[in-house]
């Protein structure tokens, strides 16, 4: 039906992994960190490339097989899908808008998954409203100094590179810039993991900036053109939490699937109850709807003939749509498991947890909303 479809070499490799590897970083040992062990397999597969070009090392995915290997890690935990296509995002951004010096010296490392990389936007006064941030980057003769703050950051405290968007002129979109820097320089330092409702592979924490300096090669892009940069990197970045979604609730609607056919009450199995076979129908024809736009989203980032208002429209569409039907999906899996449902050890309350961080990431599902809506009313790239 779509024009791009994603690669089965990629996908037999991942499904490999995430079955072999997964399992021994679930525990709570492995909770609020980056398990960089896990890291490295995903790298040495190629998979801490998907965003980077062969002549660096990567592996220059599609947006269609990107988002189908992020719906299938997300099917065993969603951590690694979500720190690996934050990582992703900034490989992008590296690839599309780096210098030859930066991607010479950073994209090999990053696609072999020795180095990890993480996308600091996120302030305590500049959520949804990103635009207003106001970290600042002042120019100092050859170097940049950096004062201010970031929030929610995923990987921080465990990346090697963070894509750090601050202030370099005025008070609009158009006066922030991109810049690439390393943990340990003077200036810089790392909040404690914050403790969170779910998705424990994947730690979040804040960023401080206190007159920490980088030199001027450090800016990623143009100078004063860092907004775009970021919003360069939402609409493939939307596409994979879509399927992060899917693969959530994949994962969701078997576990339910399973247990009516399995679990008896009233000397049936709970199969052959109408109410919960109907649930089972609406939870399927969610995911089936969520798929298909996710896949028509990837299908239009793959496309070169793809207008940028259509792309940022489906990709809109898909991450919203796929993310409240995820919560949606795993919330009845919940319910259809009854008290089982609500116990650590059968796995769907903690789908339940990590869909509700979808709907909230990555432009939150009212600010797609915003977008859709804008795209509709306005009509205009
Ligand atoms: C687990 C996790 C990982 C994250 N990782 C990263 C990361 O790696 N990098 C990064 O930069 N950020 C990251 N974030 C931050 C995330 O992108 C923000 O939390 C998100 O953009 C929402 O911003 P906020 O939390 O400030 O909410 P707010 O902007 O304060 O919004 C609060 C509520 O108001 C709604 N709202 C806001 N404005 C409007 C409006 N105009 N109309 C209608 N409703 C509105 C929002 O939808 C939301 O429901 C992460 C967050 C989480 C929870």
């Amino acid at each position: 039906m779509f024009p791009s479809s994603p690669d089965p070499l990629v996908l037999e490799t991942i499904d490999r992994i995430c079955k072999n590897e997964i399992p021994r970083f679930q525990g709570e040992a492995h909770y609020n960190t980056v398990p960089r062990a896990l890291f490295k397999v995903f790298g040495d597969a190629g998979v801490a490339g998907l965003a980077v070009p062969e002549a660096f090392g990567g592996i220059a995915a599609s947006a269609s097989t990107s988002a189908a290997a992020f719906d299938l890690i997300s099917r065993y935990d969603m951590g690694p899908a979500i720190f690996i296509s934050v990582h992703a995002m900034a490989c992008g951004l590296i690839t599309r808008f780096g210098s030859a010096d930066q991607k010479s010296s950073l994209l090999p490392k990053l696609a072999s998954g020795d180095l990890l990389a993480a996308f600091a936007l996120t302030e305590p006064g500049a959520g949804s409203d990103a635009q207003s941030l106001t970290t600042e980057a002042v120019q100092d003769g050859a170097s940049f100094v950096l004062k201010g703050g970031k929030c929610y950051i995923t990987s921080a405290g465990f990346a090697d590179l963070y894509v750090v968007f601050a202030r370099t002129a005025d008070a609009s979109g158009s006066g922030i810039s991109a810049f690439l820097v390393p943990p340990g320089i003077e200036g810089f330092s790392i909040g404690s993991p914050e403790k969170k409702m779910g998705c424990e592979l994947s730690p979040i924490a804040s960023l401080f900036f206190d007159g920490a300096r980088v030199p001027a090669s450090a800016l990623l892009g143009p100078l004063h053109q860092g907004f775009k940069v970021a919003l360069s990197g939402l609409a493939g970045g939307r596409v994979n939490i879509a399927a992060c979604a899917n693969g959530l609730s994949r994962a969701a609607l078997d576990a339910a699937v399973r247990h009516l056919k399995e679990r008896r009450q009233f000397g049936r199995p709970l199969a052959e109850f109408q109410g919960l076979q109907f649930m089972v129908a609406d939870m399927h024809s969610r995911l089936e709807a969520s798929r298909l736009l996710t896949e028509r989203a990837a299908a239009d980032l793959d496309s070169p003939s793809a207008s940028i208002s259509s792309t940022r429209l489906s990709s809109s569409v898909a991450k919203c749509f796929a993310t409240d039907s995820a919560m949606s999906i795993t919330t009845d899996a919940v319910q259809l498991l009854g008290g089982a449902g609500y116990i650590r050890e059968y796995a769907v309350e903690r789908y339940m947890r990590d869909a509700k961080m979808l709907q909230i990431v990555e432009g939150s599902n009212q600010i797609q909303r915003m977008i859709i809506s804008r795209e509709l009313l306005d009509g205009q790239d």
